[in-house]
């Protein structure tokens, strides 16, 4: 896979998910961006598909609205658990996360 730095990934397509073996369930990003993230009652957060389903399959993921990708990319940035995956489509490359080069 190629992993080169991201020139314009607000333009590209995203899709986010979540390791939620490594979620606190503190609800940050469900705080953020309620509109993508939700707390199950597991007490972890999950993923929701753009109508609304709890996504609850390990790494799946779900479409990063462009008028909610500031959101988005907070809840990445300060996610205690480093947790939350934005990544491009088109390549699979990570581009706000933990494994954001
Ligand atoms: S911000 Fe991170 S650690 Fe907190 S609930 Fe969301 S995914 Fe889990």
């Amino acid at each position: 896979m190629q992993h080169e730095v991201p020139t314009d990934g607000a333009t590209d397509a995203l899709e986010v998910w979540i390791d939620q073996d490594l979620c606190t369930g503190d609800g940050i990003c469900a705080q953020y961006a309620p509109e993508v993230f939700e707390l199950d009652i597991d007490g972890l957060a999950y993923v929701k598909s753009a109508d609304d389903e709890l996504l609850q399959a390990p790494g799946a993921t779900t479409p990063v609205p462009l008028p909610l990708l500031n959101d988005v990319v907070d809840s990445a940035k300060e996610c205690p658990g480093d947790c939350i995956h934005v990544r491009r489509v088109s390549d699979n490359v990570e581009v706000y996360g933990p494994d954001a080069e």
